[in-house]
Order: C-alpha cells, then structure tokens, then sequence
C-alpha cells in the first residue's frame, strides 16, 4: 500500500456506558469563527454539560484507499478514520473546524457507524471546542499550537490515551 500524506484522524474508542443517542443535530449549539489556534474554530454559544453529544463528524464516507486517491495532491483533508480505520468520513460539517487541543473540552466517540463530538467536561459559553485529534498515519508534521500547559507539541498521538478522571 502507497503512503497516505494526509492525516487520518483516529477516533478514541472509550467503552460505551450508558449515553443516550441523540438523533437531533446540536448545531445551535456551537458557531464558527476565527481561532487563535489555528485560522477558524468551533466555539459555544450556550453553556453545554459534560456529556453532551455537541455535533455530528458527518460527510461523505469511503474507503481509505478512494480517499487516497481523491486527496492525492491536496495537503488539507478533513479525514476521519473510523471504525478499524479502513472507512473514513469525509469531513463536510461544522465539526470539521473543530481544532486540535492537547488540553481538549471534548472527545469523538463513534455510536455505531456515526461520529460525534462530545463534550467531556462543562462548557462555557464563547469557549472554543477542541478535541485531541491523536493523529497517525500520516507523513507529515503536525506540530501543535494549543497553548495548553501540557501541550505535547504534535497533534499526532504519541502514546496510548491516559486515563484522566
Ligand atoms: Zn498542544
């Protein structure tokens, strides 16, 4: 298999406990505006509660290979990988934006065949939603910006999750 340049997002698989799925698009709950970490963000408009499934990683899905060839000379992709990471959405939402945080309010979780940003902690209202993107398979940098005190420089993952309570 040739190697992919971009960066395939890797979804944290936390055991599911007990959420409810929403079927509803949160969409109002969040805007898009210019970011200080990187050109635009996703941020909270309303206070939003631990827990919360805040927006759906929806768009079009393929195989990693079709990607591989759609996006063969194009640096920026919005590829999700899913499941055993052979599938993969095609970002095409609001949730694309979301940047990176070594320090993140939220985290993906995949409800079946569904990706959705959720929140792990309380929100503010105007903070900016993050997630760690924990990035593999890609070949090039991806230094980070964050700014969180722990930030660990890449967006790439560099060890197994730690648990944090
Ligand atoms: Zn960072």
């Amino acid at each position: 298999m040739k190697n992919s340049r971009q960066l395939t997002l890797a979804a944290f698989s936390n055991p599911l406990t007990q959420v409810l799925m929403k079927s509803k698009r949160n969409s109002q709950l969040a805007i898009i505006r210019s970011s200080h970490i990187h050109a635009a963000g996703v941020f909270s408009t309303q206070p939003i509660k631990k827990g919360t499934l805040i927006l759906e990683y929806d768009g079009p899905r393929m195989t990693k290979e079709a990607a591989d060839v759609l996006y063969e000379d194009r640096a920026d992709t919005y590829l999700f990988g899913v499941g055993d990471g052979t599938q993969v959405i095609d970002g095409h939402s609001m949730a694309m934006f979301i940047n990176h945080s070594c320090d993140a309010n939220c985290e993906t979780e995949e409800y079946g065949d569904r990706v959705w940003i959720q929140a792990i902690r309380n929100i503010e209202p105007g903070e900016e939603l993050t997630y760690d993107y924990c990035l593999y398979d890609g070949d090039d940098e991806a230094p980070c910006y964050c700014g969180a005190k722990d930030c660990r420089g890449t967006m790439y993952r560099v060890e197994p999750a730690k648990k944090t309570s």
